[in-house]
Parts: structure tokens; C-alpha cells; sequence
């Protein structure tokens, strides 16, 4: 019997998501007494998996295939189900993101396994098993019981954290029996960065809503992006505005982002839009109005006006920076 975590490959690279997703595994596997294992589809180097190994995980099956290389949801859900009977796995983890969303339903259904999605902290009991999942788009908590014998996780992005423990790693090759054609669409991946830096992987992120009032005004946010190493985003009606690209648009029905710093700039902070970073570890609030939502949620809040407060923080910012 064992834990299978899905490794997602990046065009060869390994993401932080999965490392957490590793070390969720090593804590489940704690309380389990259960082995990990890792499934790792499409060519990737032995060393780029090293990584893992830093988090628990001791095995992994790597299909170090290229025609594997594009990721078709109803092959790769077939290739795990192969890895779930190969390794006897009780729990199978994805990252709880697109491949997650797409993939994890699909292996539910075909190895009759229980599936919860947002999953925000380990079982709070295992007999029964019990997690807790976001619902209502973040408002509240359900506390879920999986009564079937395999169950699928897919633990939300930052909702854990990383959590070391180093141990020896053995990386096999797995050949998947595929009889289908890999895939009859020509599907092209693009990974859209946002102020050079990825929205999802980013630590700090810098947001700005329409009380920023202009596209151009978005530069002095940029700036302070460049200054923190930080991705740029927005709430959906800048997006709709074309004052930023849609790829940067956070909440509800935009990305659902977890970084450790969370800046909110010109931001009412409308449930629809903190649905989508309320797992941030911190969020800093500036906005005009005293009274906007925003400040519910946040833990450092500035009233104030964000076009005078950004450019003097980032000015701020770059001397403490400086003198390090
Ligand atoms: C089904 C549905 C789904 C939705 N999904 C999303 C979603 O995914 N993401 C999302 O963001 N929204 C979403 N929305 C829209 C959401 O309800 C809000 O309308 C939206 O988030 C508001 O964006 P905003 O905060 O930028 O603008 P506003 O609500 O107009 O707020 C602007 C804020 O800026 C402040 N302000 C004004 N001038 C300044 C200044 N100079 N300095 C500082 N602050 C200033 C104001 O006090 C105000 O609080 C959705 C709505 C629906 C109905």
C-alpha cells in the first residue's frame, strides 16, 4: 500500500507545489505508516527530481517518455490508474489546480475512489477519515468523510507549507500500457507570466483594483513589483477594463492564488475576489475608504490614497533593500 502523489512537470522543472504536495504526503504518511510515491509523466532529468527526495520522498515512477510530454487528461489519468494498482495506492494527491481539477474526477470515477478538492489541512480524523475542505467560495469550512477504501486529495496551494526531512530517493521508469492515440487535438501549452514573475509560484504578489482609475496609473504598481520580486495581479473588472491582461485576474472565477504577502491596492475587497487569495499568509490593505471590506480580511490595512502611498513605499522599500 502507499501514498501516490502526481508530480507535475513544467517543461522539465519541478514546481514548488509539488515539493508541498511532497510534504503533505510525508505528513499523511506519518499518521499512516504508509510509504510515498511519486508518478512523474513526460521527460524530465533525474536530477531535477532530486528535489524531492529533500521532502520524504524515497520512490518515484518516472514515464520519461516524450510523447508524453503534453499532458491529455484521459491518458494521464489512465497512465496514474496504472501507477495506483502498481503501487497499491490508498490515497492519491494532486495539486489543487487545473491538472487537478481535470485529472482527479476522471481517476475517481475509473478506481471507484472518494475525491475532495480544496483540501485546506490534514484529516482530522482518520477513522473515520475526515478532512476539511473549503466551501462557498471560501466562506466557510465542510468537514468531509471519505468512506471509500482509495480516497483522492487535492490539498490547496500554501494550505500546508513545506516541511523537510531527507531521506535516499530511487527513481524507476514506468511504461504505462497506452493502446489510444496520445491525442487527437494539437493542444499548445503557454504559460503567461505576469511582471516576469509566475502569478501562481509567486511569494509576493501586488494587486491593483479600479481604484487605481487607469491603465497607466498600473506602472507605479509595476514598479513596485520589480522592486519586491514580486508577480503583478488585478480584480475581474480591471481585467474586463483591458487595463491589465485577463491572465492576471484573481478570485472567483480568475486564479486562486496562496503567496506569503498579498498587497491589495485600490481593492473594495468584494467576496468574489477574496475568495481568490484568501490563502494568502498575509494580506496589506490600502484603499481610500476606511469602511471597504478589504480591511476584514487583511492584516495590515493603510486608508489612504494608493496612487501617493505605492510610489513612497516602493521608494522606501528600495533604500531598506539597498542597504542589505
Ligand atoms: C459571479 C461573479 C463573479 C465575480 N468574480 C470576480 C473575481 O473573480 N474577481 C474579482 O476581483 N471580482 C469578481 N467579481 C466582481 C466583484 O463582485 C467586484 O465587483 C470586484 O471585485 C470589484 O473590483 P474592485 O475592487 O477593483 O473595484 P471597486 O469595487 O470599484 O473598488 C474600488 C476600491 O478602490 C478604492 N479606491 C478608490 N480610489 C482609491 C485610491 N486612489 N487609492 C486607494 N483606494 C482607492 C475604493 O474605496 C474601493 O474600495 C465577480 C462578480 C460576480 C457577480
Amino acid at each position: 500500500m502507499s501514498i501516490l502523489v502526481y508530480i507535475r512537470n513544467v517543461n522539465g522543472k519541478i514546481k514548488k507545489q509539488s515539493l508541498e504536495l511532497t510534504s503533505y504526503a510525508q505528513a499523511l504518511s506519518e499518521s499512516l505508516d504508509l510509504p510515498i510515491v511519486g508518478i512523474v509523466i513526460g521527460e524530465i532529468a533525474e536530477e531535477e527530481l532530486q528535489a524531492l527526495k529533500l521532502y520524504g520522498m524515497k520512490r518515484v515512477l518516472r514515464v520519461n517518455d516524450a510523447q508524453y510530454n503534453k499532458r491529455v487528461n484521459r491518458v494521464y489519468t489512465k497512465i496514474i490508474e496504472q501507477a495506483v494498482i502498481e503501487t497499491d495506492a490508498k490515497y492519491i494527491l494532486f495539486p489543487d489546480n487545473n491538472q487537478g481539477k481535470a485529472i482527479a474526477p476522471r481517476l475517481s470515477v475509473r478506481i471507484k475512489a472518494g475525491f475532495v478538492p480544496h483540501v485546506m489541512d490534514l484529516p482530522h480524523s482518520y477513522e473515520p477519515f475526515m478532512v476539511y475542505k473549503r466551501a462557498f467560495t471560501g466562506k466557510a469550512l465542510a468537514s468531509v468523510q471519505v468512506n471509500t477504501d482509495r480516497k483522492i486529495l487535492t490539498p490547496m496551494l500554501n494550505s500546508f507549507g513545506l516541511r523537510e526531512n531527507p531521506v535516499d530517493l530511487t527513481i524507476e521508469d514506468f511504461v504505462p500500457e497506452i493502446d489510444e492515440p496520445q491525442s487527437r487535438l494539437n493542444v499548445v501549452n503557454k504559460e503567461l507570466e505576469a511582471g516576469g514573475v509566475s502569478l501562481m509560484d509567486a511569494d509576493i504578489v501586488v494587486s491593483g483594483g479600479r481604484g487605481l482609475r487607469s491603465a497607466e496609473n498600473f506602472s507605479i504598481l509595476e514598479e513596485l513589483a520589480n522592486t519586491l520580486g514580486a508577480a503583478t495581479a488585478c480584480s475581474r473588472p480591471v481585467a474586463d477594463d483591458g487595463w491589465r491582461p485577463a491572465n492576471e485576474h484573481v478570485g472567483q472565477t480568475g486564479k486562486i492564488i496562496a503567496p506569503n504577502v498579498y498587497f491589495a491596492i485600490g481593492i473594495s475587497g468584494a467576496i468574489q475576489h477574496v475568495a481568490g487569495v484568501s490563502g494568502a499568509k498575509c494580506i496589506v490593505a490600502i484603499n481610500t475608504d476606511g469602511d471597504a471590506p478589504i480591511f476584514d480580511v487583511a492584516d495590515y490595512g493603510l486608508v489612504g490614497d494608493g496612487l501617493k502611498i505605492v510610489p513612497e513605499l516602493n521608494s522606501l522599500l528600495k533604500e531598506v533593500l539597498a542597504d542589505k
